[in-house]
Order: structure tokens, then C-alpha cells, then sequence
């Protein structure tokens, strides 16, 4: 397990806030962080998140407009080890550490030629710095730990009002909470435990519920697996008891659609949840609301009772 790595000086409430009133700013770096720092930071603070709605947040380019937004904001909440490099120079180059947190160094991270193993997947570009996977918000387990650290970093820079962040967080981790157990029971007792996707995001998740993760190929489109790794795939699936390919909802199918076809198996969808589309924004769906449909999803596709 990673050590939880925080500066721990206790500063001052933070300044008044860019957007005019006299709440604290906070940039956020893509969707399940900015929602966990609205849930913690409800009534308090201002959450900007940088990753437009959309938009892949790997690699994320960033428009002058958002580094302004980086620059003049109060604290920054990222992913680091080079998963958004620009937003993650613009964070550390505005804020002192106190300011702003890496949530990847407050939870057990995995690395990704581990998940690899045995499946003759390929690694694709989704590969932190050290070899860890960066995909540690599709865990609940870890979300948990992440609002956590969340909470103790708002309630550091703002000691003042650390009853109102722990009662707001205690509210927004009810519902993971919930969502763990919900996970736990549902994939208890499973006819296979085995998930091949197209995007290698669900690692932790696995770990976490004891499923075991094949990726068919990763998500960058240059990296496509030979026919040789793409029968082996099928060949692992197969023994797995495997018959339902998960694919990721915007990536194009047809690799996956050509392993389906080899092993005879249905496919479906899981929500990486990298980013919630506008329509899923609007329609008011959660973090916990597109985790839930990707478990209804999976008990589906690995017959679990
Ligand atoms: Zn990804």
C-alpha cells in the first residue's frame, strides 16, 4: 500500500475565491473528483472540473482558459504520475503542496504489468509513471479512501468549518458505502469471475471483488493485438466460462465484436466513467447511479446469483 503522502502543515482558511463570492475555489481534474469534492465540499467551496464533459480525461490538453482557471483557483485536486501531465504541472506550479492533493498517493495502487499477466494483453498507453494504472476511482473501496483524504485536505485548509466537511462527507460516503456492500453481495457467488473488456479500467474493481480482469487489447487505437494474441484471448476466455465480452461505451467495437464472435459470447457496456456525458449530466446521474448500472451489468454478464 501506498503511504498516505500529505503535507501536513495546518495553514490558514483559505483565501476569498476567484469567482467572486467568498468561497474558496477548488479545480478538479476530471469527473469522479470533482464530484467527490462537491460532496464534501457542499455549501463551502466552488469545484471547477477541468475535463469537459465528453472529453477523455487521460492526457487531458488544456485551453489557456483552464490554466487560467488552475492558476487562479485556491486548491487543486489531481490525479498525478503523469495521468493529465499538463494539469498536473499547472496545479504544482500555482499551489504550495498544502493547496493541492494527489489522490493517487492516498490509496494502494496497482501495477499494470501484474494485470497483464497471463493474458497476453498488450500494454496500451494507459500506464503511469512506475507501471501503476491510474483507473483507481472505478473501486468504491478506493473512492472511499480518496473522500477521505479529500475531506482531511479541505477540513486542513479550513479548519474553521471542518464539522460542516465531515458532515457532508459522512453523507456523500453513505451512498459508497452502500454501493461497496451493494458490489460485495452482488458478486458473491458468480458462474464465472473472469471480465474481458476493451478497456483495460477495471483492475482495481477486480481487485477489490475478486474478479479477474482480461483486456482485449487497451484503449489506444494504435495498439491492436495481433490474430496470434487475439486467439489467445479468446482461448483464456473460453476456459473462463467467459460469455460476455464488456466493452467501453465510446470505443469502437469491432475488435471486441471479433473476439465475441470467435467464443460465441453476447456483449454489453461498462461506463468507465472517465467523464459523464452532457445527457448524463442532465438526466442527473451520479458516480454511484452509472456504478450501479455497471454492476446490474456484470451480475448479468458473469451469471451471478
Ligand atoms: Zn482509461
Amino acid at each position: 500500500m501506498a503511504a498516505l503522502c500529505l503535507a501536513a502543515a495546518v495553514v490558514g482558511p483559505a483565501p476569498a475565491g476567484a469567482a467572486g463570492n467568498d468561497r474558496p475555489t477548488v479545480v478538479a481534474a476530471f469527473y469522479p473528483l470533482a464530484e467527490a469534492a462537491q460532496g464534501v465540499g457542499r455549501g463551502l467551496v466552488d469545484v471547477v472540473n477541468l475535463t469537459p464533459p465528453g472529453q477523455g480525461p487521460h492526457d487531458l490538453q488544456l485551453s489557456g482558459r483552464a490554466v487560467q482557471r488552475i492558476e487562479q483557483a485556491d486548491m487543486g485536486i489531481y490525479l498525478g504520475s503523469g495521468f493529465q501531465p499538463q494539469v498536473e504541472k499547472a496545479i504544482k506550479k500555482s499551489k504550495p503542496a498544502s493547496r493541492r492533493i494527489d489522490v493517487l498517493e492516498t490509496v494502494g495502487l496497482l501495477p499494470v504489468d501484474a494485470q497483464l499477466a497471463g493474458t497476453k494483453g498488450k500494454v496500451d498507453g494507459e500506464v503511469l509513471e512506475g507501471d501503476v494504472d491510474p483507473h483507481v476511482w472505478l473501486d468504491p473501496v478506493r473512492m472511499i479512501e480518496m473522500v477521505d483524504a479529500i475531506t482531511d485536505f479541505f477540513v486542513r485548509n479550513d479548519p474553521a468549518n471542518a464539522d460542516t466537511y465531515r458532515a457532508n462527507a459522512k453523507q456523500y460516503l453513505a451512498s459508497l458505502d452502500g454501493l461497496d456492500a451493494e458490489y460485495r453481495a452482488g458478486l458473491a457467488q458468480c458462474r464465472s469471475r473472469a471480465i474481458v473488456t476493451s478497456h483495460r479500467a477495471f483492475g482495481y474493481l477486480s481487485d477489490s471483488y475478486d474478479l479477474r480482469q482480461i483486456p482485449i487489447a487497451g484503449v489506444s487505437p494504435e495498439v491492436e493485438p495481433d490474430p496470434k494474441t487475439l486467439a489467445a484471448i479468446a482461448d483464456e476466455a473460453e476456459k473462463e466460462g467467459v460469455t460476455t465480452i464488456f466493452l467501453e461505451t465510446i470505443a469502437p467495437p469491432d475488435l471486441a465484436k471479433t473476439v465475441a464472435r470467435e467464443i460465441g459470447a453476447d456483449l454489453d457496456l461498462l461506463d468507465p466513467i472517465e467523464g459523464l456525458s452532457r445527457k448524463q449530466l442532465r438526466t442527473g446521474e451520479t458516480y454511484a447511479s452509472i456504478m450501479r448500472d455497471n454492476l446490474t451489468r456484470l451480475r448479468k454478464g458473469l451469471g451471478c446469483r
